[in-house]
């Protein structure tokens, strides 16, 4: 079955992909309709606003969710599902963050890295959410370059008391994990997750509801209503808040005057092949989920039914590739021979919000109305960050969300028109250096 070439059914009305078709439970929450009045209401429903109502609703607040398709529609439900402790800009944020922070910066940014890994694994537990959620990352290494990094990094988690979930592999050490002869060495870091993104999302999207949250689905918000009762107004329907939180990410078009140039989308590809029965447990024995150190990287897992699920590069033009299995079939044969020919069952792409010096955006547009956007493709946990952060905003406590805040967002002026052309050349520019290196 070649997925991307099929319609949109009218009983999913999801992008066709290997987690569309392997999803626990589809999500049936009503269109928006009437008049409703809520303590908060958030306009998106991918990782950041399903993980902002969760938190919301625990701590006793009435939340809403308008979510413009269908929850996990977005990069939530359609990404690679490997729970990384990278933030994306994690040396930039050091940087910005030391005027606010001072010493205390390099703590600052260290736990909160593994925070998101803490509220996914405590709410698949305490909601029971099946996700398939497992344990175990490889790092790999194509040249000594990268292996020095890998090293540094090894150096940093040993120092920080984390050194028994690591370990550094040399080549005959990752051939004894992968049956790969690419990689010359690797960090193994067993704190890191891999699990079935568009069922946690959904999942979490039903924890918020057995809280008193309200969802709507099919319901794109038109307009965000400023003032002492802000609200939001779809097509047939108001919702009355004390707050909003604007989480579309980089899908929303709303308040333009003020976000248009931050966010850009770049499109990344992911295939599923056909099971691979015992070959499965021969190419990848302990499950692990795999990703280079290249500054454009391969990524791939298996899924539960043993499928490889293999995604890598991305583009700047905005628009799907039209052969996704053909762009990474030459890598999955790169790194595995075993799979020449091997049938590719689902193709998909998505959009990802980049933002340009890869600090997630969390700002205010008016004293209640909030937005938090922009993990440049590490987004699995720091979404879920970013929820418990926003959370916080919205019940006072704002410290964390005020170190964000203070970090300078870069705004492209006329955004649409250089923003994803700059983006391009620094990516052309970051593929030299990695030549070079
Ligand atoms: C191909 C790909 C692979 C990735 N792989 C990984 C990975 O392995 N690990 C990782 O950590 N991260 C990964 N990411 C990044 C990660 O998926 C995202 O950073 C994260 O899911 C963003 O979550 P979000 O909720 O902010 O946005 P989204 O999930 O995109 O959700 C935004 C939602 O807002 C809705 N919306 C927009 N406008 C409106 C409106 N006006 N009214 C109502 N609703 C609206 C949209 O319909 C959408 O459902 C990947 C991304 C892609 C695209």
């Amino acid at each position: 079955m070649n997925a991307i070439t099929q319609p949109l059914t009218a009983a999913t009305e999801r992008c066709p992909s290997y987690y569309s078709a392997t999803l626990d439970q589809e999500t049936a929450y009503p269109p928006l309709q009437g008049e409703v009045s809520v303590d908060v209401v958030i306009i998106g429903g991918g990782f950041t606003g399903v993980a902002s109502a969760v938190e919301l609703a625990e701590r006793g607040l009435k939340v809403a969710i308008v979510e413009a398709n269908k929850i996990g529609w977005g990069a939530s439900g359609r990404n690679g599902g490997q729970v990384t402790g990278s933030l994306s800009g994690d040396a930039a944020m050091r940087k910005q963050m030391r005027k606010t922070l001072g010493e205390e910066v390099d703590d600052f940014i260290w736990q909160l890295r593994w925070r998101g890994h803490a509220i996914i694994e405590n709410r698949v537990s305490k909601y029971g959410i099946a996700c398939d959620l497992k344990h175990g990352h490889l790092h790999a290494a194509m040249k000594p370059a990268h292996m020095a990094e890998l090293e540094a990094s090894y150096a940093e988690a040993v120092r920080r008391g984390m050194g028994d979930s690591l370990t550094l592999l040399d080549r005959a050490g990752v051939r004894s994990h992968l049956a790969s002869e690419l990689y010359c060495g690797a960090l193994k870091n067993r704190r890191n997750l891999h699990l079935h993104p568009l069922n946690l999302c959904i999942g979490e999207a039903k924890a918020a509801a057995s809280l008193g949250a309200l969802i709507f689905e099919h319901s794109p918000v038109l307009d965000i209503i400023h003032g002492a009762r802000p609200a939001v107004v779809t097509a047939q329907g108001r919702i009355n808040a004390k707050q909003v939180l604007l989480a579309g990410d980089v899908y929303h078009k709303l308040e333009a005057n003020r976000l248009k140039g931050l966010i850009f989308p770049a499109m990344g590809g992911i295939v599923a092949t056909a099971p691979l029965g015992a070959l499965a447990e021969q190419l990848n024995p302990q499950d692990l989920a795999v990703y280079d150190c290249r500054f454009v990287l391969d990524y791939y897992r298996l899924t539960a039914d043993k499928r490889l699920l293999f995604g890598g590069g991305c583009n700047y033009s905005g628009r799907d590739s039209r052969d996704i299995a053909g762009e990474l079939r030459p890598g999955i044969e790169r790194t595995f021979p075993q799979l020449k020919g091997v049938a590719i069952d689902f193709q998909w792409s998505c959009a990802m919000g980049i933002v340009i010096n890869r600090i997630p955006q969390l700002g205010k547009l008016s004293d209640n109305v909030w937005y938090c956007q922009g993990y440049s493709g590490h987004g699995i946990a720091t979404s879920h960050i970013m929820g418990e952060i926003m959370a916080s905003a919205l019940t006072g406590s704002l410290e964390r969300f005020d170190t964000f805040a203070a970090c300078k967002q870069i705004k492209v002026p006329l955004g649409d028109l250089f923003g994803n052309p700059m983006l391009a050349a620094g990516m052309w520019y970051y593929q030299l250096l990695e030549k070079l290196r």
